[in-house]
């Protein structure tokens, strides 16, 4: 039994899983909507990229979604395909008891049909096994000789030699056990969206740690506005939840109505005296151990990664980190100098940009970073490609030094932080204003995309112009870490 209207698409079923008044203002009031964030929708394109590469596996299928862009029409053309038995269909639409859901990919096999539902991740988590039973639900009360249903997710173990082998890039895993268990949930379910919806009340549901999982909610802008105050509890970093919302429920929105006696551990009680008093709290005897430890030569380093869905280069796994560009900074009687290194995308180069590296900083005692942890994880990864530089890359790193431990330990903090210990949040208050809202660059997953983008780009100024922008973005996060180190010298000073 199939049905042509709907109320319920896969997205609004889960928002009411997460949060019934998310689900009714997704329905009822969607330009409440927060503004999508550049990197949400660098998301969904990674997401719609492994769908097209997945479709590789069953090829020459018609895709419904190019047909028509009608939900409705769409189901209809999809049954008609069905009947006339198309081997394989993409974007295959079903409407059952109110909910449309779009399958990835739909098989015809001699068994029956096979439907496919592609996640752009190396792990299936427990939302996406819950989203496939919704769509298994609903196709097989549409599709009587459906005769299984898969997720398809990236192979972690998978290695790219020569050329893309879609057959072990992907891995699948079936569910309909899973889903044939919990048919009555849905269906129960469904019953209490539709009374939802029919009711027409937002639904009272206060904020609470719901909002992030598992996934950040759409609707923060909306019900979150009351916390944005200067003092907002909800500023206070690295901050147990549940604790920050038993002070909520107890009517303590702000640092100044937490009671004075209130045990705390001391990295809390140095963020809420700082954000009372507006004042900056610094740990001077620690960040001299720290300037102590820096040699006479230093610089400060940061590198750029590609973590690319689709492996492109030999022996690269799925989502492997692949350096392409490195910013060294350090200071000169003249002023402040960088040396930069930008891999063609082209070809994999890392033993070139290793090389490179090895060289430009060879000279400095001390090699600065802000969070350590990428810089290391790359060097050890080149380590194990590159043996010959094992005795440059253990000195290399032997020299480095983490400044943003000064931060992430509150030796140093700034009322300003809010709750952030990024780069960004530590420009904020070395520049002045936030630097990087400025730059067309202004993240890692930004600088990732726009890598890749040099890929397919045919004009050389186009070309030219990104790899500025992405040098520029690189050289500001070295020059940040610079200011800082030279903003706490002064501190101490
Ligand atoms: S922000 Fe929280 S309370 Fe508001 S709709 Fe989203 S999940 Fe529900």
């Amino acid at each position: 039994m199939s049905e042509s209207t709907y109320k319920i698409s896969k997205t609004s079923f889960l928002k009411f899983e997460q949060c019934h008044k998310a689900f009714f203002l997704y329905k009822n009031f969607n330009h409440l909507k927060d503004p999508l964030s550049k990197e949400k929708l660098l998301t969904f394109k990674r997401g719609h990229d492994v769908g097209y590469a997945a479709q590789k596996l069953f090829p020459g299928g018609i895709d419904v979604s190019l047909e028509t862009k009608n939900l409705q029409n769409a189901a209809i053309l999809t049954k008609e395909l069905i009947e006339k038995k198309q081997c394989v269909i993409y974007e295959a639409t079903f409407i059952f008891n109110h909910v449309l859901v779009m399958v990835d990919i739909l098989e015809l096999t001699t068994e029956g049909w096979i439907a496919y539902e592609v996640k752009s991740s190396l792990k299936v988590s427990d939302t996406y096994v819950k989203d496939a039973c919704l769509q298994y639900y609903v196709v097989k009360n549409c599709l009587d000789n459906l005769c299984d249903f898969y997720l398809v997710n990236l192979n972690g173990d998978y290695v790219f030699h020569d050329e893309l082998n879609y057959k072990t890039l992907f891995k699948r895993r079936s569910i309909k056990k899973d889903a044939e268990k919990n048919i009555t949930y849905f269906q129960h379910q469904i019953d209490k969206i539709v009374l939802c919806l029919d009711q027409n009340t937002i639904p009272n549901v206060p904020i609470g740690k719901h909002c992030f999982t598992p996934y950040g909610c759409d609707f923060l802008g909306t019900c979150w506005k009351n916390t944005n105050q200067e003092n907002s509890i909800f500023k206070l970093g690295k901050t147990d939840k549940e604790q920050l919302f038993n002070w909520y429920s107890r009517g303590i929105d702000v640092v100044e109505k937490i009671p004075e006696d209130e045990e705390m551990k001391s990295f809390l009680k140095i963020q809420v005296e700082s954000m009372k008093h507006g004042k900056e709290y610094v740990n001077a005897s620690a960040v001299k151990t720290f300037i102590d430890s820096i040699g006479k030569t230093f610089c400060f380093l940061d590198m750029e990664i590609w973590s690319a869905a689709l492996p492109k280069y030999e022996g690269c796994k799925p989502f492997e980190q692949v350096p392409f560009l490195f910013s060294v900074c350090f200071e000169t009687k003249d002023g402040v100098e960088y040396i930069n290194y930008f891999k063609p995308i082209e070809s994999d180069g890392r033993e070139e940009f290793l090389k490179k590296l090895i060289a430009s900083a060879k000279n400095f005692e001390t090699i600065i970073v802000y969070d350590k942890n990428l810089e290391v994880q790359i060097l050890n990864q080149l380590e194990n490609l590159f043996p010959q530089y094992t005795k440059e890359i253990k000195l290399l790193l032997s020299r480095m030094r983490d400044i943003s431990d000064i931060v992430q330990h509150f030796h140093y903090y700034h009322p300003k932080f809010k709750g952030n210990f990024s780069l960004k949040a530590v420009s904020e208050i070395v520049n002045g204003t936030s630097e990087y809202e400025q730059q067309q660059i202004s993240s890692g997953l930004i600088a990732m995309n726009a890598y890749e983008s040099l890929l397919t780009e045919s004009n050389p100024i186009i070309n030219e112009t990104t790899k500025q922008e992405l040098i520029d973005y690189c050289n500001l996060d070295t020059n940040t870490g610079l200011k800082f180190f030279n903003f706490l010298k002064e501190k101490i000073s």
